[in-house]
């Protein structure tokens, strides 16, 4: 049995080790990726400051010894339009193809002067500071003395610890070459954290919050000013609390002389950027959102109340998006590959494409953290050796 998967990320290789280990004796992965390298989001994604979730890589390299599993570096699957091998010419060569490239590409706030000069998505950002081979000539300039992050989630935050870091606490990483030079530069004075919701309503995750604790000369500001802990809405959890809590705790703490303020800015979204003459980003304007606090979620209402933030460095991390890839069906309004419940790629009526699968964002979304893939590869190898016992057993009938 021939094994394709496309793509050599986190779910990539969560797929290969467990089809190798569940399948039979004569299963083969070849595993093909666009750049030379293996462990992609893990490689290019993760902060270079969470070396502990990195280390998930000592099992994949597991997989990368198997005898039967082959890695095929600088391949790149066509995309829409473009050069490279197609799935069409996968299939002819495998028994079972899996897509696992992940959504490569970001949201757009889709407001003037978005693509100006330092303006950045935090994809080619993050990728910037990782050293991802696309986006090493990013050069974002930090010498100045406002940045602004667009989003609660933990992409925004991971941006915020690294420019809120020094040149020393980064260096012990293995944050690229060319960001710990660009890091020797910065001369931020303030970052703003532009959430278009409440507090209540952020998407990070506690450790990232907790973390911020560790950055004792940088003050930390709340606008409007915190809710208070003891009247949450419908929907808090645990998540949610403890964020809260730390969130006060980090507003109580008063910094001397602080090296950087950071300014979360609630209910507020990005109307509009302002430009010099020479197309560098230079203000941000916002409109003010009224909130109405729902059984699962707030909902927000722009109200006609604005304000202007100055801004020389723009960064928004509103989530990812999927690329459409030659040949196969994609969803335009979600960005993503259509599929039935069991990871099946579908065309947009919903009728299975033979062979084809799809695991990891691309399949649910750009959600959950690195772990949350194993479950979806696990569950789509499973149906993957299924639908190949089926495919033997009607062969042999025939
Ligand atoms: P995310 O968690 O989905 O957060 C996206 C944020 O963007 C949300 O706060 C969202 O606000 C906001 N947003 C969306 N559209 C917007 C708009 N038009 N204007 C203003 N704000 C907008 O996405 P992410 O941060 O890219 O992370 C992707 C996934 O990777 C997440 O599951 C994340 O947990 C995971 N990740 C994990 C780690 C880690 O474990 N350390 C690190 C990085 C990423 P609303 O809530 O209002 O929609």
């Amino acid at each position: 049995m021939r094994i394709a998967i496309v793509g050599a990320g986190p779910t990539g290789f969560f797929l290969a080790g467990a089809l190798l280990k569940s399948g039979p004796e004569s299963l083969t992965v070849d595993m093909f990726e666009k750049t030379p390298f293996p462990f992609g989001l893990v490689r290019f994604g993760v902060a270079p400051d969470h070396p502990k979730i990195k280390s998930v890589t000592k099992g994949f390299q597991k997989t990368m010894d198997h005898p039967r599993f082959r890695f095929w570096g600088n391949t790149t699957l066509a995309e829409q339009g473009g050069a490279g091998v197609t799935v069409e010419e996968l299939q002819k060569h495998y028994d079972r193809v899996v897509l696992t490239v992940g959504c490569q590409d970001d949201r757009k706030l889709g407001i003037p002067f978005e693509d100006s000069t330092n303006s950045f998505s935090a994809t080619r950002f993050v990728g910037w500071y990782n050293g991802h081979p696309d986006d090493e000539h990013l050069n974002p300039n930090l010498k100045v003395s406002h940045a602004t992050i667009v989003g609660a989630g933990n992409v925004a935050i991971d941006v915020v610890r690294f420019l809120a870091s020094t040149h020393e606490r980064m260096g012990m990483t293995d944050a690229s070459d060319h960001s710990l030079e660009a890091l020797k530069t910065n001369t931020i004075e303030e970052v703003d954290v532009l959430v278009r919701r409440g507090a209540w309503d952020v998407a990070f995750t506690n450790p990232e919050v907790k973390e911020l604790l560790d950055f004792e000369d940088v003050q930390f500001c709340f606008y409007p000013d915190l809710p208070p802990l003891d009247s949450p809405p419908p929907y808090a959890d645990r998540t949610s609390t403890k964020n809260m809590e730390v969130f006060h705790e980090l507003a109580n703490r008063r910094v001397e002389n602080p090296r950087m303020t950071v300014n979360f800015r609630f209910q507020v979204s990005p109307k509009e950027l302002r430009v010099d003459s020479d197309g560098q980003v230079k203000e941000v304007e916002v409109c003010h959102n009224e909130l109405e606090i729902g059984e699962t979620r707030s909902q927000l209402r722009q109200t006609d109340k604005t304000s202007v933030y100055p801004s020389q460095l723009f960064i928004r991390s509103v989530g990812y998006r999927g690329r459409p890839l030659a040949g196969i069906p994609f969803h335009p309004k979600w960005g993503l590959i259509p599929c039935d419940k069991k990871g099946r790629v579908t065309d947009l009526e919903g009728k299975v494409m033979e062979g084809l699968y799809v695991s990891g964002w691309m399949r649910r979304g750009p959600s959950g953290v690195i772990g949350t893939n194993k479950k979806d590869a696990t569950e789509v190898g499973e149906v993957m050796l299924q639908d190949q016992r089926a495919h033997q057993t009607t062969s042999r009938r025939e």
